[in-house]
């Protein structure tokens, strides 16, 4: 492989995105799988990514805004549709029709707006229509949607390609307001039987059939992420290295990093490495994270700066790293998992802020791509 001349480099294994929509498409049949692919696929790059689940024969796509899908449909063409999460800011109509986008209607406001533009332009526009069935976040209530149900005029200009609605707790099997929500969205689509239904997003993939309905909604668990306990198997996807610009050797007494945080005890060799905040690094892990190298732990000392951090060497295990090495920040030694744990969050976030400095290699069929200018 060329050399990467970039201090950090995340790989992204789109074989392994691959097998695990094949997975849960396999686990939901009759029920379609399709992909969510906003915030860029999840930090790791949407049109790769969504390249890759085409391939794999993906056909529905889910982002969250019209600027995403936009880049999407250049790449997917007319026919694939791209739903938008968000739904439609205002004054947004006419681009999203124009670019054949298809809004989820979230609030009386869209759908009014929406109906509009169809009754102006003397034709039917596609939507979904979410209903809020208790998470309190997006959607219309069943009474706001009601009354729609029984208005031809709705019929005539909406388009209807799909209900949706959202768990709150799809994650936790156990939770009693999985099988609440599914009961009010059971009722919610009993006003449009003739559009396909949706409700399910990676944790309700793994819930069982009757939370599949026609189509579920994965993302995190194409990236490898375990929605809940009954999701083994899933494939990681990403591993991330940084390099190391500088090793040092420092005695007792001295201070390391942005405020003197960490200081030296005894004798101690460090490392800098070119990864920090700006790449999505947490600063929060200055102090208690940790790099690895061939097994070792190597923890992070002292804060996490903007475009690096230093790690302790010490490990006589690790007596052979030297400048330009690369070490482990997330990988075989130190899941995602660990790292959000380890950061006080979820690995949603972490993926999702992997910032745009990292090289990225792409492999697909046992082969890797290279993305962008920095090799
Ligand atoms: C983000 C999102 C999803 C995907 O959720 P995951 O937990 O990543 O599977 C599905 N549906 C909606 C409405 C979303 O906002």
């Amino acid at each position: 492989m060329a050399q990467i001349l970039s201090s950090s480099i995340l790989r992204i294994d789109l074989d392994a995105i691959r097998a695990n929509y094949r997975s849960i498409a396999a686990r939901v049949a009759p029920a379609r799988a399709g992909a969510v692919v906003k915030a860029n696929g999840y930090g790791l790059g949407a049109e790769q990514v969504a390249a890759a689940l085409y391939r794999e024969g993906c056909r529905t796509f889910f982002v969250a805004r019209l600027v995403e899908a936009d880049a999407l449909a250049v790449m997917l063409g007319a026919d694939v549709p791209i739903f938008i999460l968000n739904g439609l800011d205002p004054g947004a109509e006419s681009r999203c029709a124009d670019a054949g986008h298809i809004p989820v209607l979230n609030s009386s406001t869209q759908v009014a707006a929406w109906r509009r533009l169809a009754v102006s332009r003397g034709t039917a526009l596609p939507a979904a229509l979410q209903l809020d069935t208790g998470m309190s976040r997006l959607g219309l209530s069943l009474a706001e949607a009601e009354p729609l149900s029984r208005d031809p005029a709705f019929a005539r200009e909406i388009d209807l390609r799909l209900v949706m609605t959202h768990l709150a707790c799809g994650d936790d099997p156990d939770h009693p307001a999985n099988a609440a929500q599914l009961g009010a969205f059971t009722a919610g689509c009993g006003l449009f039987p003739d559009a396909p239904a949706s409700i399910a997003n990676s944790g309700g993939s793994f819930l069982p059939k009757g939370f599949h309905c026609a189509i579920v909604r994965p993302g995190v668990a194409l990236f490898g992420v375990d929605p809940g306990p009954a999701a083994a198997g899933l494939r990681p996807v990403a591993t991330l290295h940084a390099r190391i610009l500088q090793i040092r050797e420092i005695g007792p007494g001295v201070g390391v990093g942005y405020g003197l945080d960490h200081v030296a005890r005894g004798p101690q060799r460090l490392a800098t490495i070119g990864i920090g905040y700006a790449d999505g690094w947490p600063r929060n892990l200055g102090g208690v994270g940790r790099a690895w190298w061939d097994g070792v732990a190597l923890p992070i000392v002292g804060r996490v700066s903007m475009d690096s951090l230093t790690i302790d060497i010490s490990d006589p295990r690790a007596a052979a790293l030297a400048e330009g090495d690369l070490v482990e920040l997330i990988g075989p030694s130190q899941s995602l998992a660990d790292v959000a744990r380890d950061a006080g969050t979820i690995p949603y976030e972490v993926l999702t802020r992997l910032g745009s400095r990292h090289a990225r290699i792409f492999v697909e069929d046992g082969q890797s791509q290279i993305a962008g200018d920095r090799i």
